[in-house]
């Protein structure tokens, strides 16, 4: 079955709009997706109608309003297959859940001497609480090398698995290059070395469906504003035994059983790691934006949107002094640009101006443009409302950056 791109524009109402008289063409889904009627509609019902706090009240709003929060964990689950819901945390994003697992499981099993071991591709919010840690605890952080496609060198990462690695985090998917990792075989050799492993899948779920149980990860996490919920809501998904074994991220309310001043019992997973009234509404809406991506059909959209970069690639191939940033064999719908003699913020200045939204800049990923020789490229990045017709666009604006630059 082909995917159909055109019926499902229709559910995101945003894109119904001009923009200096322009139509919409948003093409910065890496940084934020926009958002379905289905979604907007289950925030809204769920204020008008089943809005209270969740987990304390013995009264039917608030029991209401906690079946709708849990329910969310248990598509959540569904939708990475992990084993159990109570391996679903709810957090900010994917950046608090990497400081998350870098303040608890890396404080209790990271110490002076130790190793950490990222990739050269990573999102700052992969690199800094690892830094931190590393900080701390007088630990190194070893970096694995990119080729100049943008893909993982393999051979190179292996060799940097150390005795003295205490945890691997890597990014399934390359937000600034679109790289795809093999995260699997990743996995596989941290754990031949007894290493756990953090994936970053941020950018990978709004493209392919996950398995945790089959990647075998030790830690997973994503983000729900990049999968087409609202912002401000995200996963942690760890292995249980991992998860009951670390201490709490966050002391406060909803995380304990027991308080005085002389001692504190926690909750079991994942209530310990929930501290404080979370975003109710954001979480029933992120349940929303599960529903509707777990309505697709995953082949379906990865041939749609493979097709979706290949046009786009052969098409900017065609304009003369371009470079593209990130050419792996793997990558997902991302085409991460810089044009000879002008400055990626003023090609994303005049492609405004023809209604068309990219990222221009070093897409919190400042070690991917050092690795490059580039301060910043211009990203545009597809998701499933895009289109050909999307590609043209830009292509014909880009046309305009060349008539205004020469
Ligand atoms: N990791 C990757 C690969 C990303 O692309 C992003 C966001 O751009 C993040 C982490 C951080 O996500 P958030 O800002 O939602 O916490």
């Amino acid at each position: 079955m082909t995917f159909d791109a055109e019926r499902a524009r229709k559910d995101f109402p945003i894109l119904r709009q001009r923009i200096h008289g322009n139509p919409l063409t948003f093409l910065d889904s890496a940084a934020s997706a926009q958002k379905p009627q289905q979604v907007i509609d289950a925030i809204s019902r769920f204020y008008e109608s089943d809005y209270a706090n969740i987990h304390r009240g013995v009264y039917e709003l608030s029991m209401r309003a906690t079946r709708a929060f849990e329910a969310t964990r248990e598509k959540a689950r569904r939708f990475l297959n992990a084993r159990e819901a109570r391996e679903i945390i709810f957090v900010r994003g994917t950046t608090e859940a990497i400081n998350l697992v870098a303040q608890t499981y890396g404080r209790t099993n990271v110490s002076d001497g130790d190793e950490v071991l990222i990739t050269q591709m990573e999102h700052h919010s992969n690199i800094v609480p690892w830094q931190l840690l590393c900080l701390e605890k007088k630990a190194k952080l070893r970096i694995a090398p990119i080729d100049d496609s943008g893909a993982l060198i393999m051979e190179e990462f292996e060799k940097l698995l150390s005795p003295r690695t205490r945890i691997v985090a890597v990014a399934h998917v390359s937000n600034a290059l679109g790289t795809v990792n093999p995260v699997r075989e990743i996995v596989d050799l941290a754990h031949e070395r007894g290493i756990p492993v953090l994936l970053d899948g941020a950018q990978a779920v709004p493209h392919q469906r996950v398995d945790v149980t089959s990647l075998d990860c030790d830690f997973y996490t994503f983000s729900s504003h990049k999968v087409f919920g609202p912002s401000g809501v995200g996963v942690l998904y760890g292995r249980a035994e991992l998860l009951e074994a670390m201490p709490p991220y966050q002391g406060g309310g909803e995380m304990i059983l027991s308080v005085s001043f002389e001692k504190t019992t926690y909750k079991g997973i994942p209530h310990k790691f929930e501290a404080g009234t979370p975003d109710i509404a954001g979480v029933v809406g992120f349940g929303a934006a599960l529903d509707y991506v777990m309505s697709l059909d995953p082949r379906a959209l990865a041939a749609y949107e493979r097709d979706l970069l290949d046009y786009a690639t052969e098409e900017l191939a065609k304009i003369d002094g371009l470079r593209l940033i990130g050419t792996a064999p793997r990558k997902t719908a991302v085409v991460s640009f810089v044009i000879e003699g002008v400055h990626p913020h003023d090609v994303g200045t005049i492609l405004d101006q023809e209604g068309i939204a990219v990222r221009t800049g070093h897409h919190c990923a400042q070690p991917v443009m050092d690795r490059f020789g580039v301060p910043a490229t211009v990203r545009a990045s597809f998701a499933l409302y895009n289109t050909r017709e999307d590609v043209d666009v830009l292509m014909a604006g880009l046309g305009k950056v060349r008539e205004v630059f020469g």
